[in-house]
């Protein structure tokens, strides 16, 4: 399949790796919009939230519980930091391979843009 993130996953396209495990990578982002800005994926292809089911969700569960422990790693502290996942392309999903950016390091605001 011609997935950006699928080859990342595999390794066949470098990524700045900051946590892997059987399921899931996470790694930098390339265009970072904030002091910490990582993408996290599951290995497995999931093209977007629409197709999170209970058959594949654990996965997604997985990516959740080890939010804390990534975050903590890059050095983010009880200060915060904010999960987003973009579903499609009015909310301006540009891979269509699930992720969940964790962002840290500065101030945010709300709403989203
Ligand atoms: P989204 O717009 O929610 O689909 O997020 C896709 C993200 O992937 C963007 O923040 C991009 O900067 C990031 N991105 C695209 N290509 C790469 C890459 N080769 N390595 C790391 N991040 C990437
Ligand atoms: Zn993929």
């Amino acid at each position: 399949m011609d997935c950006l993130f699928c080859k990342i996953a595999a390794g066949e396209i470098p990524s700045a790796k900051v946590y892997e495990d059987d399921s899931i990578l996470a790694f930098n982002d390339i265009d970072p919009q904030a002091p910490v800005h990582v993408l996290i994926i599951p290995k497995t292809h999931i093209k977007w939230a629409w197709e999170i089911t209970e058959e594949n969700s654990a996965v997604v569960a997985h990516i959740f519980e080890k939010i804390p422990e990534i975050a903590k790693s890059l050095g983010v502290g009880e200060e915060g930091f904010r999960v987003v996942n973009n579903c499609g392309d009015a909310a301006g999903q540009s891979v269509k391979h699930l992720h969940y950016h964790l962002m840290a390091g500065r101030q945010f605001t709300w709403p989203a843009g």
